[in-house]
């Protein structure tokens, strides 16, 4: 009688937790509807980040990049990468013809943790030593570049408000970076600050959002690139404006009639986002609370803690995990890389599982059926942050015109020109998780095109842009490198 009844509990708390998933997949689901709901509301909210300033939770920055590469760009150029979890410094050196980059060299470091939430000096000694000890390693073999200064893009991936291409005030911190007096400083201001109490001889060129710096190399290679988009540690995305639609800044004039907005979409917000429990209490529990709400659906910072937040409810409903469970309650202890290796698990007995809970949580002796549980809570947690991220694409492309709404139906114009609705697009990709999470890569792609329809998806590329966040802003510093356009106001 007492086996019967512990049965008949196992069972009561087993249909619990399958309640959770239950209410997980309602929560996230992104019918084509919602999406396109998203989608509209992406694009209304860019309109209205453009008419005034704070006009949307979108800021829609201007960058002063009003040309991009076009691939005659020469000579050697660095850049400097700060943004998510690794720092990079590189050398890149350009062909003049032909988008020819004869070579590059990259030195990629984790930032130390400590540095994230320590002063600006401290982060920017940090950062220069390593510029040092990067360009003293070069200096052997070539001689030409000791007597010559040495140009520098800075790619710093955080919302800042350029007052021209090389210069900008940092607005806020995102992805756990916290350091207060940096906010409202000039961030190249401090960076050249540090490089010349090192003794350097280096000049920042140009200061790029990592978003514009995937554009510019996007670009370089590919002249229908028009947009950019990077889903890593935070997410975001930017594009080439009309400077007549920046109604926020009126007289804005550029040669090319054109400027890249920086959009920061990772602060987006709109009704019809699926938002479920774990994600508000994700949003409360982080050092920016009511921020970044689309980032925090979407990016590789967090995707990994609402899945081990949805696992530690299922182990308080039941005892799916046995009593080892405390080690679920560690925000932030289960990173997304882990997550994706579980969620991508080939192996029939879920090997690559029990490894990462016996390794990662502390739980060992899982079930087979439990394994295929949390495979199956990976899957709705990136499958909605991947056609999010989808949505978000579309969105840019119908604020621009290409996503084949609204246009003429033919593949001409009655003056024989074709027609914006069939012209390739080509967005440029860029972060972690599009390119080493096949099924967050697939999601997305599978979700572009099911919003755009048949007709139209086979004239959007979405192209992975390799390193462009770096290179990109070397070659921004290649073009920027005499005096360029001062602010427009
Ligand atoms: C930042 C953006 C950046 C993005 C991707 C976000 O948290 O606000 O400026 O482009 O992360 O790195
Ligand atoms: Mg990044």
């Amino acid at each position: 009688a007492i086996l019967v009844s512990r049965r008949v509990k196992s069972r009561r708390k087993w249909s619990r937790v399958v309640g959770v998933l239950k209410e997980l997949e309602e929560g996230c689901s992104t019918s084509i509807g919602r999406l396109k709901q998203v989608v509209d509301a992406m694009a209304v909210e860019m309109h209205a980040g453009l008419a005034s300033e704070g006009g949307s939770k979108l800021k829609m920055l201007l960058t002063f990049v009003d040309n991009l590469p076009d691939g005659n760009e020469k000579g050697t150029y660095y850049a400097l990468h700060l943004g998510g979890t690794n720092f990079r410094v590189l050398r890149v050196q350009l062909g003049g013809e032909n988008s020819l980059i004869l070579g590059h060299e990259v030195d990629r470091q984790p930032i130390p943790q400590h540095l994230m939430t320590s002063t600006s000096e401290g982060l920017f000694d940090f950062i220069v030593s390593k510029l040092e000890q990067f360009v003293e390693r070069e200096g052997n073999g070539s001689m030409s570049m000791l007597d010559k200064r040495r140009e520098l893009g800075f790619t710093f991936s955080f919302p800042v408000k350029q007052t021209s291409v090389s210069s900008g005030i940092l607005i806020k911190w995102t992805k756990g970076f916290s350091i207060e007096d940096m906010i409202g400083k000039d961030v190249s201001e401090c960076l050249q600050q540090a490089i010349r109490k090192r003794g350097l001889d280096m000049r920042v060129a140009a200061l790029v959002n990592d978003t514009v710096g995937t554009l510019a190399l996007g670009h370089y290679h590919d002249a229908d690139t028009v947009a950019a988009v990077i889903i890593g540690t935070g997410t975001n995305a930017c594009y080439v404006e009309r400077t007549d639609s920046i109604i926020k800044c009126q007289g804005l004039l550029t040669k090319s009639g054109g400027m890249v907005v920086n959009m920061e979409w990772g602060n987006f917000w709109s009704t019809h986002l699926p938002r479920t429990s774990y994600d508000i209490d994700l949003d409360s529990d982080s050092p920016n609370p009511n921020d970044q709400g689309f980032e925090k659906m979407i990016s590789g910072m967090y995707l990994g803690d609402i899945v081990r937040r949805v696992m530690l409810r299922m182990s308080k409903e039941s005892d799916i995990f046995g009593d080892a469970t405390s080690r679920l309650s560690v925000p932030f202890i289960l990173k997304t890389p882990l997550m994706a290796a579980m969620h991508e698990d080939d192996s029939p007995d879920l090997k690559d599982v029990s490894r990462i809970l016996k390794e990662t949580l502390e739980i060992s002796d899982v079930p087979l059926k439990v394994r295929k549980l949390i495979v199956r809570i990976c899957d709705v947690v990136t499958r909605r942050a991947a056609r999010l991220a989808a949505a978000g694409i579309v969105g840019i492309l119908k604020k621009i015109g290409r996503d084949g709404s609204g246009g003429i139906m033919s593949g001409r114009t009655k003056s024989g020109e074709t027609s914006s609705r069939k012209r390739r697009t080509v967005v440029a990709i860029e972060g972690g998780l599009y390119t080493s999470y096949s099924l967050f890569r697939e999601y997305l792609n599978e979700a572009v095109a099911e919003i755009l329809g048949e007709e139209m998806a086979p004239y959007v590329v979405l192209k992975v842009s390799e390193d462009g966040s770096g290179i990109g802003a070397a070659l921004l510093a290649a073009s920027h490198s005499y005096p360029s356009i001062g602010p427009v106001n």
